[in-house]
Formats: C-alpha cells, structure tokens, sequence
C-alpha cells in the first residue's frame, strides 16, 4: 500500500488544521498533524480507516479505479446538453476599459434570414440526437436600432420553432426593448454585467462616448426580475474594483435582489485572453484574486449572502456533503460547447469566437469544417496533457483552459493549471473552519 497519487494534503489557512481530499476516492476529511506524518511518511502504521477512504492505495488497482473513472465521465460528458453560442454582432454599444473584443473589426451588418437557417441546420446536422440550448452572446447582442432588432427578430422566431431554450449575455442596457422578442422564447437566463456600485461601474463600463449606464442597467434588472426572468448578475473583477465588492454586495443586499430565487451572481477575473490590455498591472493571478476575495470576506461576510465562490471543490463539499465527480477535463470546447457567427464562421468556445486564426470551419454559405482542428480540441483533457497525468491535483483542475494553454505554449495539449490547493486551504477553512 502507499500513499494515493491523488491526495491532496494541505493546512487550512488561518488554522492548526490539516485537509486531506481525495477526488477519485470521494473522500474528504480534516486531520491532525500526526495523521499527516501517518498519511506521508508513517503509511504502514496508519489506520486502516485511511486505507478505507483510499488515501492509501494498492497503485495497480487505483490506476484501475482512475481508467474506469474516465470511462464514466467521457460516457457522461457525451451525453451532456451542448451550449451554443451565436454572436449576432461584434458591434457593441460599450467602450468597456478591458474589453478583449475590443480590437475584432465589427463590420455594421444585419442577420440575413440565410445565416439564422444555416446556423440551425448545423445544429440538426453536427449536434443531432444531443440536447442542447443556445446563448446570443456579442459584442453585444441587444443593440439599439430598429432595422437590427427586426433581423433579430427571426432567430427567436426559429428558437421558438425549433423548442431550443435561449441564453443571453447582455451589458443590458436595450434590455428593455427586448422584452416582446423575449416573450416569444423559453428564456433560460439573462446575464448581465454590473462592475461595482453606481461610480466604479460607470468608469469602467461606460457606453461609447463616456455616458453612464449604471441606473438605466438595474432598471432593467429590476424589471427582469419582476417579470419572472432569471438574471445571472456578473461582476468582472481586478484590482481597480475588487474593495467595491462589499458595496455591491450591500446594494444588491438592499434591493432585495439576493433573496429572490431567480437571481444568481458570478464573478469573472478580469485577465489577459488575447492581447495587451490597456492597463495589465491591474489585472490579478487566479491565486491572487482569491486570496484578496479570502481577505474581504473575512472583513465583509456579506459578501458572501450576494456570492458564495467555488474555492474549487470546496464549496460543492459545504453545500453537498460529498465531493462532485472527479474532472478529467474542465474545457467543454467543442465538446459541450460551440460558438458561431453572424459572418458563417464556427470556432470552439466564447474564448475563440471572433478572434482570428481560431476559426474551425464555416456553417454558412457552406458546411465546410476542419475535422483535424476539431478532434485536437476534442482530445484535450487532463489524461493526454503529459504534465496534468502526472499532476496530484488533476482530478479536481481537469488540465485548465484550452484557450489560454494554447496561447501561453503555442499548443492546446499543455496545461492552464489551477491553484488547487491554496483554492482549498482557503475556502475549507471559510466553509468549515472554526
Ligand atoms: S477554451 Fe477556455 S474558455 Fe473556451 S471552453 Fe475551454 S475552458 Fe472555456
Ligand atoms: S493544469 Fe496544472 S494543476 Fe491542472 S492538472 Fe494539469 S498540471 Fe495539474
């Protein structure tokens, strides 16, 4: 027996405690200091509690365990409902300080009524027989204009036909002139982006030529909300706004938003995709942004009644009782994810659309794809990344991002590691610590 290649052993911060979590055993627990020499250095000494849980493991046999893990997960994952982003438009109504979109040309064009059937037809052609749902993502997809809107207004004609549920990302400020096209589909959710209270979110997020467009934003939330819509509240975060968080949390505290059910948030970093930023020293690492996120929760623990963050698995294990699933790949690019555009190009993800050099293929004016380009994002996962094969921390970071792996090594078969375990030292000792 030896220790388990899968253990991930570590102090709980601000604590005397020790964690161990095992993502292929599905056990977790916290332990003394002693019962961390018994698991390290100490194994054939150790209870035999621990060979139970699989912290201690016959190696021929966890590796048996591990390949039919991965049966598992590759049969549920082909069966998993596919997300499908189409871009309307790059044009957007925003001059966002950090938008990555923001140097895609954005040529002005209607949604020819060909484009929407093509785009439908390639769902019934490459994604047949796999549920699926799909997301207007932008630039921005709710534009001001009547022509524009009118175009769109066929797309939602054929969601509606076709019994497709519909997404939508929006900066929400037209979101009221959308109301009647949304009517007419099964709206799954609305998310919209809010940077911080009235003032951060203005500097940050302002409309083209420097005009506000916080009020006019949670006027359209508030209306969403009332009509039953669920809205994902988004906060993009770095440096420049991360101690505004408290106060947003308090204004969506006081609005009442948190307590409705159909109100949800998430937090975004703010990093590097493609190209420089305009001011990258405010960007945060991922360790970084957590643990300043640690600090202010620990200040400000009404953050955590607006948003509670995943801390990897942490949170699952808190509000669960057991550990998820172990992940073998955390890109769903061309998997259970696409994303194609108004021009007829199709590319992996929300990472890639748009940009480039990433296209996969066209679906309009003809289905024309790169099968080769596609099966190198369909073999991305953690056990063809030489580097995550032999990684402790595989099953709970599943190899990263495909996007940015490719950008940083120039291929996608590298990693886009996770900071697993500083993720767990800080968020068990929130969601369990003394
Ligand atoms: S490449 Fe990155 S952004 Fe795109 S699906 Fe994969 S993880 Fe998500
Ligand atoms: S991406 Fe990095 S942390 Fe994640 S499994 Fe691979 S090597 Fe480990």
């Amino acid at each position: 027996m030896q220790p388990s290649r899968f253990n991930i052993i570590s102090r709980l911060n601000d604590s005397r405690d020790f964690f161990v979590v095992n993502l292929l055993s599905g056990q977790a627990d916290l332990l003394s200091e002693e019962e961390v020499i018994f698991l390290e250095r100490n194994f054939e000494k150790a209870p035999t509690e621990f060979l139970e849980k699989g912290y201690l493991a016959d190696p021929a046999r966890e590796m048996q365990q591990y390949h039919l893990r991965y049966i598992d997960f590759i049969e549920k994952r082909d069966q998993e409902e596919v997300q499908v982003f189409f871009v309307p438009t790059y044009q957007c109504n925003f001059a966002c300080s950090y938008c990555y979109q923001s140097e895609y040309s954005a040529p002005p064009e209607n949604l020819s009524p060909e484009i929407v059937d093509a785009f439908f037809s390639f769902l019934h052609t490459r994604l047949r027989g796999r549920k699926k749902y799909i997301t207007l993502f932008g630039g921005e997809p709710f534009l001001n204009g009547k022509s524009y809107k009118a175009s769109l207004a066929y797309f939602f004609e054929k969601c509606a036909e076709n019994s497709l549920e519909l997404a939508v990302v929006t900066n929400g400020y037209h979101l009221d002139q959308y109301f009647d096209l949304l009517s007419q589909v099964k709206v799954r959710e609305i998310q919209v982006t809010l940077d911080g209270p009235e003032q951060i979110h203005d500097r940050r997020r302002p409309r083209k030529g420097g005009r506000h467009s916080f009020k006019k934003i949670v006027e359209n939330v508030d209306q969403c909300l009332a009509l039953g819509y669920s809205i994902n509240l988004r906060a993009v975060i770095d440096r420049e706004n991360m101690a505004e968080l408290p106060a947003l949390a308090r204004f969506a505290i006081e609005k009442g938003w948190t307590g409705l059910p159909n109100f949800k948030t998430q937090l975004g970093r703010n990093y590097e995709l493609h190209y420089c930023q305009d001011a990258r020293n405010r960007l945060y690492s991922r360790v970084e942004l957590y643990q300043e996120l640690y600090r202010l929760i620990k200040d400000h623990p009404e953050i955590l009644e607006f948003h509670k963050p995943a801390f990897s698995v942490a949170k699952f294990l808190s509000e669960n009782g057991s550990l998820p699933d172990p992940l073998f790949d955390s890109c769903p690019a061309c998997k259970s994810e696409w994303a194609l555009d108004y021009s007829g190009n199709v590319y992996s993800c929300t990472a890639t659309v748009g940009k480039p050099g990433e296209e996969l293929g066209t679906f309009f004016p003809e289905l024309k794809l790169n099968e080769t380009a596609i099966s190198a994002w369909q073999e991305r996962d953690s056990l063809h990344i030489d580097k995550c094969a032999e990684c402790s921390l595989q099953l709970a970071c599943g190899g990263g991002c495909g996007s940015v792996a490719k950008n940083r090594h120039g291929h996608l078969l590298a990693p886009d590691c996770r900071p697993v375990k500083e993720l767990l030292e800080m968020g068990l000792d929130l969601y369990f610590g003394k």
